[in-house]
């Protein structure tokens, strides 16, 4: 046999059984070549410890069992029809039941066929599991007889098409074992033993084919190992890489500085001071800043980056904030004329759909550095926006954002700092995961004058009370918030929601000024809104989540927020942050429309904390990592075992494993290999690192 025949790069053409039509559905999963193949894992395993025979089930314990259907066939009851199926394993009955989609399930399931079915056990007149999630398996599987482990791989529709299923997966699969050899492992010997990890062969193999539970384990354990530490990886050589981004040092302790603080209204909190002093080291350093800076809701970050903002100007360098969205980069705007007025410095606000004529001079002053800070939304990185000097770049709520746009600003600057703000306090070991990249500043301390905000969860019955007591609150000079949910379906039918909301609501409250806001306004209307909103001439605001992040109006005392089941917790923490950020008592008012258990424990949460680090934590256990994050951000994360919650240790070990390799290889010189498979998975994010 020649040497290329056993090439892991072999097509999977090649495979016996794999046709034109299976390598295109195959094809249009990524998969090409055979080690594409064999990184395609199972997404469950069938043995002896995980399948259960019927006659040991229990009620409301979720269970694998392996069985043949007896009986099936669709039962019109008077309001729908549904799939009823009699799964048999010779030891009992269990009954599955589809209530939805019950001719769809009807095709794909027929008598005698066996089945491997997962899913929680509920009674009946008998034991039965609603809406199993099931593999359609073959007779030789038989892991309770056998004793063997059997890896079930996700089988996607395109596959069943074609007829992709267990049995062709497991042979394919067995005859890609030959190629095993081949693989080659990213770190040596030694490093393996020291980090008491398995060879990569191993892993792939037991992955596949697991001869025992403990090798099962120890296979993941080293995968998920390797998608740590290729992002780990990743990290470490974008921080080293901005390492090295040379910097003319800025003179600290200005006048401008100094005149503000004095005429601030309030102290700095000694958290402020703390992380001034942090960034302050930095910038008056050799190389650029890369810090994140992270703040509860209302902690006071805005006048941490006007200072670091007047500190660069003051070095006679040109600053760009980059907000999240219009409405913010025009409250930060008003923000920092305002204090930026006392000392002379300019600063102009670029949005998307500014007049023409407006927008070229901005860009030509811009251009001639004529204007110090700009403050904008992502259309500061449009191509089009020219500096003279750039030299530092603030970017609020990075939340939104994602990892990724930073190197487009910073192609634009010549050495620019770079400071992150975020108000979501993300759990540690996803910080180093997540922004790995960055050193960290945290606020964790609020302004002395901020009073609790207090939270209540309200149903639809008790609503009226709760417009009275808006009245009240009103008559006494404050102001309130009313926040639409963004639908999942469509945009329009949240602002149709806000929409009617604010029709009805114009009743309720009869003699009080309401004013609608949202995202498909134009930005003239939006303005006057939100000015009229700040000078108190509109009492209640009715919202769609546009005001989400970071709008400051210290009268506002009341949010309300409907069908506040809707939300993730952290979202709805940012929104109520938009209250209590004056001197009166505020309040949180969550409507729960619509309520399941799950959440009235997230609500709770809610009511019991007001502790972002605390509520982002729970946030992410309840909704994953994939809803709590945006998909963009998400897919950045490209695992297929590792999980960000539960993998702590690992990631710790992977991010250290990383950083002593690029200590001694910056380049991955020696780590040929490695590199490959970085360059392969993480390219796109290399932003200012160069190892090619
Ligand atoms: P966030 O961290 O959410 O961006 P902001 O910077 O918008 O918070 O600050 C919220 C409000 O608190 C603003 O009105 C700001 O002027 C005020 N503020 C900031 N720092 C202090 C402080 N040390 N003492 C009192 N008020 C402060
Ligand atoms: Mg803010």
């Amino acid at each position: 046999m020649s040497e290329s025949k056993y090439s892991l790069n072999t097509s999977i053409k090649y495979l016996k059984g794999v046709g034109p039509k299976k390598m295109q559905a195959f094809n249009n999963s990524s998969i090409y070549s055979v080690n594409d193949l064999l990184n395609y894992y199972p997404r469950r395993y069938l043995d002896r410890s995980t399948v259960k025979l019927i006659k040991d089930i229990k009620i409301h314990e979720s269970v694998t069992i392996i069985g043949n259907i007896e009986v099936c066939g669709i039962r019109r009851t008077r309001k729908r029809s549904l799939f009823e199926a009699i799964l048999s394993d010779g030891t009992g009955f269990v009954k599955l039941i589809w209530f939805n989609g019950a001719k769809y399930i009807k095709n794909l399931i027929k008598k005698n066929d066996r089945l491997a079915v997962h899913g929680k056990i509920a009674f009946f007149n008998g034991y039965q599991i609603l809406h199993p999630d099931y593999d359609k398996i073959d007779t030789d599987i038989d892991p309770i007889n056998t004793g063997s482990i059997v890896g079930l791989y996700p089988l996607t529709n395109e596959f069943k098409k074609v007829k992709i299923e267990h049995r062709f997966f497991r042979r394919l699969m067995k005859e890609t074992q030959q190629y095993i050899d081949k693989i080659d492992d990213y770190y040596d010997s030694q490093f393996l033993v020291n980090e008491k990890l398995i060879s990569l062969k191993k892993a792939i193999k037991n992955i596949h084919f697991p001869n025992s539970p403990n090798n099962l384990e120890r296979s993941i354990n080293r995968l998920k190992f390797d998608e740590h530490f290729f992002l780990q990886l990743l990290m470490v050589l974008r921080r080293d890489s901005l390492k090295t981004i040379h910097t003319k040092p800025y003179k600290i302790g200005g006048n401008k500085g100094k005149k503000i603080i004095d005429k601030l209204g309030f102290e700095l909190t000694n958290a402020q001071i703390k992380v001034i002093n942090e960034i302050n080291n930095d910038i008056s350093g050799e190389s650029a800043m890369n810090r994140l800076l992270q703040g509860d809701v209302g902690s006071g970050k805005t006048i941490v980056a006007i200072l670091t903002a007047i500190v660069a100007v003051e070095n006679n360098m040109q600053v760009a904030i980059m907000a999240p969205t219009e409405i913010l980069a025009n409250q930060h705007y008003q923000s920092f004329t305002k204090i930026l007025d006392m000392v002379q410095i300019s600063c102009a606000l670029i949005i998307g759909k500014q007049p023409k004529k407006e927008r070229k001079n901005i860009l030509t002053a811009l251009k001639d550095g004529k204007i110090n800070i700009i403050i904008g939304t992502h259309a500061l990185i449009q191509k089009t926006v020219e500096f003279k000097n750039l030299g530092l770049i603030v970017v609020d709520e990075q939340h939104r954002f994602g990892v990724l746009q930073r190197g487009n600003l910073i192609s634009k600057g010549v050495q620019p700092h770079v400071l992150v703000m975020t108000a979501t306090p993300i759990p540690r070991t996803m910080a180093i995961t997540y922004h790995g990249d960055m050193n960290l500043s945290i606020i964790d301390e609020m302004p002395k004058n901020r009073k609790k905000i207090i939270t209540k969860i309200v149903d639809d019955k008790r609503l009226l009370k709760v417009y009275d007591f808006m009245k009240q609150e009103i008559s006494s000079g404050r102001q309130c918030i009313i926040v639409y949910p963004l639908v999942e379906e469509t945009e329009k039918s949240d602002l149709a929601a806000a929409t009617d909301g604010f029709k009805k609501l114009k009743n309720v409250f009869k003699n009080i000024n309401l004013g609608l806001i949202h995202g498909k306004m134009k930005k003239a209307e939006k303005d006057l809104i939100m000015s009229k909103f700040v000078n108190n001439t509109i009492h209640i605001l009715v919202s769609t989540t546009v005001i989400e992040v970071g709008i400051d109006i210290p009268n506002a005392s009341v949010i309300v927020i409907e069908h506040s089941e809707r939300f993730g917790l952290t979202q709805l923490h940012q929104l109520r942050g938009r209250v209590g950020r004056g001197a009166a008592k505020s309040y949180c008012i969550l409507v729960e429309r619509k309520i399941t258990q799950n959440s009235k424990k997230r609500l709770q949460v809610m009511e019991n904390t007001s502790d972002g680090f605390i509520i982002a934590d729970e946030d992410l256990k309840m909704r994953g990592p994939g809803k709590f994050f945006s998909t963009e951000q998400s897919g950045f994360f490209n695992y297929k075992l590792a999980d960000m919650i539960n993998d702590g240790e690992l990631i710790r070990k992977a991010r250290n494993c990383a950083q002593k390799i690029v200590d001694k290889d910056p380049k991955l010189k020696n780590h040929i290999l490695m590199k490959e498979r970085l360059i392969k998975d993480y390219s796109q994010y290399f932003d200012t690192i160069q190892i090619t």
